[in-house]
């Protein structure tokens, strides 16, 4: 067995997780790819051993976050293969909302004249938010994040150094809520238990479902349920890094990224959004734990 250390990153075929994978096999890690389709996994690794990264110990298992028989065979191959794993990169995501392929194909060359606020306006106005959709979200972008983190918890806890990276986004900061009780319950991290939350998680999906997500103060102004489910992984997060306190556990934004999710309206490239992850990753022993980074370091939820 060699002395690498051991990195996981979900979701990792394209985007923010393909380049995170790039950079930590760049940096001397060894790295396991995951994708939820095994043909554009394999083509993500290829890519990255012709880049020539490192010397792209790469290799690549299959991975659906939302699916618990391909979440268990990942983790026996994991077991089976490294006996331990190092760094969890919990980055599959989804932005919960429909967008019409004619529109995005036609502003892809408006872009460019376009500031940050007007790109944002744009995605609001023409991103549709179902309750099919809203459910997914939730389902991706908590529970796949969970039930991942889950299965690999034992694996991490073998390693001298373990870490989890959970990659959240500016929308799940407490500011986006409207209500000052929905904001208290999210950040009471003394009293908020991982039941709780999903408590709350239903409560949103169940006021999503009756219209009735703005009366209650819920995230507004477009991509409620991705608010919510980025501001549930920033409290498990939190909730995580207190409960086992010997692993280092935080989240963060990549930043506004260009990328399939964000219709490659973002302002940085995927290799500067990567560079998040991978420096939350590479913190030293001693750093913090159940904390939020945004590109200038730590920062509050
Ligand atoms: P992309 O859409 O480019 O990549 C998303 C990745 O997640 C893809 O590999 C996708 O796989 C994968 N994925 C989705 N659902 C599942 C699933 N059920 N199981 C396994 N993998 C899945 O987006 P980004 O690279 O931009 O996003 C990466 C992360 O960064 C996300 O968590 C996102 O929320 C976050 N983020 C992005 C921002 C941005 O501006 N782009 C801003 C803030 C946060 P597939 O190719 O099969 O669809």
């Amino acid at each position: 067995p060699s002395g690498k250390r051991i990195a996981l990153v979900t979701g990792g075929n394209k985007g923010v997780g393909l380049e995170t994978c790039r950079q930590l096999a760049s940096r001397g890690l060894r790295v396991v790819l995951t994708a939820r389709n095994e043909a554009r996994g394999l083509e993500a690794v290829d890519g990255i051993r012709r880049s020539g990264a490192g010397d792209s110990d790469v290799v690549f298992h299959q991975l659906d976050v939302t699916d618990p028989t391909s979440v268990a065979r990942l983790a026996d191959f994991v077991r089976d293969q490294f006996g331990r794993l190092d760094v969890l990169i919990n980055n599959a995501g989804i932005s919960g909302v429909d967008r019409d392929p004619v529109l995005v194909a036609k502003v892809k060359d408006q872009i460019e004249g376009m500031d940050v606020d007007q790109r944002v306006e744009w995605m609001r106005e023409n991103s549709k938010e179902t309750y099919d959709e809203a459910k997914s979200c939730i389902t991706t972008n908590y529970y796949g994040a969970k039930l991942v983190t889950e299965a690999l918890l034992p694996l991490l806890l073998l390693s001298s150094s373990g870490r989890i990276v959970n990659v959240s986004s500016g929308f799940g900061l407490l500011r986006n809520f409207n209500s000052e009780d929905l904001r208290k319950e999210f950040d009471d991290i003394d009293s908020l238990t991982e039941k709780r939350l999903e408590e709350l998680l239903d409560l949103f999906l169940d006021n999503f479902k009756a219209n009735l997500i703005e009366a209650h103060g819920w995230p507004t102004g477009g991509s409620s349920a991705y608010k919510v489910a980025k501001a549930a992984l920033n409290a498990y997060t939190r909730i995580l890094a207190k409960k086992y306190p010997t692993l280092r556990i935080n989240c963060l934004t990549p930043g506004y990224v260009k990328s399939e999710m964000s219709m490659h309206m973002g302002v940085l490239t995927p290799e500067e959004g990567a560079s998040n992850p991978v420096k939350v990753a590479l913190l030293p022993d001693d750093g913090p734990t159940g904390a939020y980074f945004d590109r200038n370091g730590e920062a509050s939820f």
